[in-house]
């Protein structure tokens, strides 16, 4: 991989984490948001019917949160790659992992074949 295409996905992995941070951002809000407001109500779920919405909304931020944080430990890996030369190898096999699949997603650390390799152990 030459220095231009590099730094190609250098911009393009920072631009996705900066996308992402705003997206901590905004579900940490959420979960704030809706620690207050939980605090305003009795903590008797069982007896309140707002209950149980507020126990699903909960999770729905917390699922957001867990997922974002995710992708954003991805996008860091692969800019550590990108720094170590390893970016663009398949983890899976050693193989170039190619541009189309770089560019759809840029924290890809596996060629399709690894990727969609049902047979592989995963930890
Ligand atoms: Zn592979």
């Amino acid at each position: 991989m030459d220095a231009t295409t590099r730094h190609e996905f250098r911009v393009l992995l920072q631009a996705q984490r900066d996308e992402l941070l705003a997206g901590v951002g905004a579900s940490e809000r959420l979960l704030d948001a809706i620690r207050e407001a939980r605090a305003d109500t009795p903590a008797d779920d069982e007896h309140d019917p707002e209950g149980g919405t507020m126990s699903a909304e909960w999770s729905r931020a917390e699922g957001l949160l867990e997922g974002v944080q995710r992708e954003l430990a991805e996008l860091d890996a692969a800019l550590a790659r990108l720094g170590d030369g390893t970016y663009g190898v398949c983890t899976g096999c050693g193989s170039a992992i190619p541009l189309e699949r770089l560019r759809v997603r840029p924290a890809a650390q596996e060629c399709v074949a690894c990727a969609s390799a049902p047979s592989r152990a995963r930890r």
